[in-house]
């Protein structure tokens, strides 16, 4: 029934994996059975190893939907009520496979509708649907196997491929199943089976007047920007954003040390002296919200030490690498590129902002606070 063409590297090792898949018969793409199971399962572990508990989060996920953007790609954006304060945190998440565990979670007497209401559906809503798996809405792409969900995922049955991924060598390279379709499989999409790559996570905080208001007194919304190209590019990704205006003291506190910061002190002196810490924020209800999409190893896009501690403390999350954020018009003076320096106020996408305000608030961040970015010579 099945040709399975093996590479010689695979005999040369008593380390290959041989995996069992099965292929929905004319469905070229992998469709879970139970993508509850799969897609939660590093939460799960989590769960398993004491870092969260299962029926008493300190955040869960009330609801989420589908944001279709400009360039053609789209991602989901998860609400997040939690014990700690009032507000309502959220979650960009790039990836069809990253899954919220709570809001996946079956409720008690809630029906099809009620499930698809709060977004807990598998694959895309169209006018037809009528339950969360349906197996018409179920196209999750081949392309979104990442390791955790191909390794977990149960799939429908009807045709079964023999993968051999050797774990020093790589896998085989070419499959054959019964139907005579050969099925190759690249080096990259099969390394992933027996190492992912850490997803791409962004904890942002809210800045309403960097990323709405078109200020110059910050980077905000150009980082923000950035952390969504970056994840669009790579495929998978997760931006947290808290509702920490300002650094946790609050839109109206913020504008009073924009005052102060126009008398000439600096963003922590300015904090400072209205009775507030330099920076207030906690990462709490991040750490729950990673857990909650089963994100325990990630690649963190930052350049500050203190999140990256703050994201590690008490909690099995491990930031496996930091991915530098460098400021766009800091990277054009270290270029000599400024000239060409494109200023997009309020574009969706690369959003660059620059100015004397800026250079004087970057440069306060590196040298009062830890951020791990180089000061232009220049300035
Ligand atoms: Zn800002």
């Amino acid at each position: 029934m099945i040709t399975l063409i093996r590479t010689a590297n695979i005999f040369t090792t008593t380390r290959a994996i041989i995996i069992n898949i099965t292929l929905p018969d004319h469905n070229p793409t992998l469709t879970p059975i139970n993508p509850q199971v799969t897609a939660t399962s590093a939460a799960s572990a989590a769960v398993a190893s004491g870092s969260t508990k299962p029926d008493d989060p300190l955040a869960w996920c009330t609801a989420r939907a589908r944001i279709p953007t400009p360039d053609g790609s789209e991602y989901f954006l998860l609400i997040y009520e939690n014990k700690l304060d009032k507000k309502e945190h959220l979650a960009f998440v790039f990836s069809d496979s990253i899954r919220s565990r709570s809001l996946d979670k079956v409720q008690p007497g809630e029906t099809e509708m009620d499930r698809i209401k709060r977004g807990a559906y598998l694959g895309r809503l169209q006018p037809s649907t009528t339950a969360v798996q349906d197996q018409n809405q179920c196209n999750l792409a081949a392309t979104a196997t990442t390791a955790t969900t191909a390794t977990t995922m149960t799939m429908t049955t009807t045709s079964v491929v023999e993968m051999v991924v050797d774990q020093e060598q790589g896998p085989s390279t070419v499959m054959e199943v019964e139907d005579n379709m050969a099925v190759t499989l690249s080096a990259s999409s099969t390394t992933s089976l027996s190492k992912p790559l850490a997803p791409l996570v962004r904890i942002h905080s809210e800045c309403f007047t960097g990323e709405i208001g078109h200020s110059a007194r910050c980077d905000c919304g150009e980082q923000l920007d950035e952390a969504i190209r970056l994840m669009k590019a790579e495929g998978s990704g997760v931006v947290v954003y808290l509702r920490q205006e300002g650094r946790g003291i609050g839109l109206g506190e913020k504008l009073k040390a924009y005052n102060l910061q126009d008398l000439g002190y600096d963003t922590v002196m300015a904090n400072l002296l209205l009775n507030h810490g330099a920076d207030e924020r906690t990462y709490e209800v991040a750490q729950a919200i990673l857990l909650d999409l089963g994100l325990d190893e990630i690649r963190l896009l930052t350049n500050n030490p203190d999140k990256i501690e703050q994201v590690e403390l008490s909690s099995n999350i491990k930031v496996v690498e930091r991915v530098p954020m460098v400021p766009k018009s800091w990277e054009a003076i270290v270029q000599g590129t400024q000239g060409n320096l494109e200023v997009k106020e309020g574009a969706v996408e690369n959003k660059i902002v620059k100015g004397k305000e800026l250079d004087r608030y970057l440069k306060v961040k590196v040298e009062r606070m830890r951020h791990l970015i180089s000061i232009p010579t220049s300035l």
